[in-house]
């Protein structure tokens, strides 16, 4: 079969990369920074789209309705590696558009490690059909509260327009949006919506952003692989916590690389279009077979197939502790 090929390929050069990395102290480009205020902010410039052509993507399949307020928008700002692009109304301040770059870029490369990745690896393993596969793209929105901050889709991530009102735990939540931002550049090649059930999702996120898991003996509490969509998940707020838990017993079992490499894989399946739809109880049989081909395994090292996760959920998490 040709995917696996593909597959373990990257698997083999993600892996090579990262024993070459071991051999050297890895860091961000500290020297970009400079002082400002009380804050540090990414080293950039001001562009305009007019003059330079790269216009906010406006493929709406790519974009959710939080990034879509900057479509028609031409002035951007873009840190000085190029990497973090910011475009916005030319009515937010300037440091609107800094502080959100300067976030973005400062956290982006720890979110790929969470994945097993660098930022090389991402530009190359990303959907080809990203817009600009190159650069991190974000948009100062309207319609993104304070209080949310910032919502990610395939294109761009959408981040609140006025720094001095984001909340104390702005970092955190950078970091779960980033999560789910490299999420849907893996998972998807151009499906116009998530392929992973909405458990995955947010229990991988969960997870990068070290927010609260519930702990294995509480998994009697809810069952999230019910959960499949967010239209209908249940409402407790603990169920967070909870997909976190369901996404750390598979992360556990197989590592976080072979977590990316589910991603890779669902995002190969789309591109081929192979196993369109959805199974039975909700999930994108893209997803499923991509789970089940996997070879994923249990906490015993069993052979862990996605309708044996789902059936036994509480049985397998009871008995890993
Ligand atoms: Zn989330």
């Amino acid at each position: 079969m040709v995917w696996w090929s593909k597959t373990w390929a990257k698997g083999g050069l993600i892996l090579a990369i990262i024993m070459l990395a071991g051999c050297k102290v890895s860091g961000t480009t500290s020297g970009s920074y400079y002082e400002y205020g009380d804050n540090y902010y990414s080293h950039g410039h001001f562009l305009d789209a007019r003059d330079t052509g790269h216009y906010f993507p406006a493929a709406s399949w790519s974009l959710n309705k939080a990034s879509q307020a900057c479509v028609g928008e031409t002035l951007y700002f873009e840190t000085a590696n190029a990497r973090v692009r910011v475009y916005g109304s030319p009515a937010y301040s300037d440091t609107a558009f800094r502080a959100a770059a300067t976030e973005l870029d400062n956290r982006i490369g720890g979110v790929l490690n969470k994945f097993r990745m660098s930022w090389q690896d991402f530009i190359v393993d990303r959907t080809a059909a990203a817009p600009y596969p190159g650069h991190l793209i974000a948009c100062l929105s309207p319609s993104v509260t304070s209080a949310e901050l910032s919502s990610a889709s395939l294109a761009a991530v959408a981040v609140a327009a006025y720094p001095g009102s984001w909340p104390y735990d702005a970092g955190r939540i950078f970091t779960h949006d980033l999560a789910h931002y490299v999420q849907e550049n893996l998972g998807r090649y151009d499906s116009d919506h998530s392929l992973l059930p909405l458990w995955f999702a947010e229990g991988q996120a969960t997870v990068v952003a070290n927010e609260p898991v519930a702990s294995a003996y509480q998994h009697y509490d809810y069952s999230p692989l019910q959960d499949v969509y967010a239209h209908s998940a249940g409402s407790a707020i603990y169920r967070y916590e909870h997909y976190g838990l369901a996404y750390r017993y598979l992360e556990r079992a197989n590592g976080s690389l072979a977590m990316t490499l589910l991603l890779d894989l669902v995002q190969f399946m789309d591109w081929k279009n192979y196993h369109p739809g959805t199974i039975s109880s909700g999930e994108e049989r893209a997803f499923v077979e991509a789970f089940d081909a996997m070879d994923l395994v249990d906490h015993r090292g069993h052979y862990l197939s996605f309708a044996r996760f789902r059936a036994d959920y509480h049985q397998l998490v009871g008995a890993s502790y």
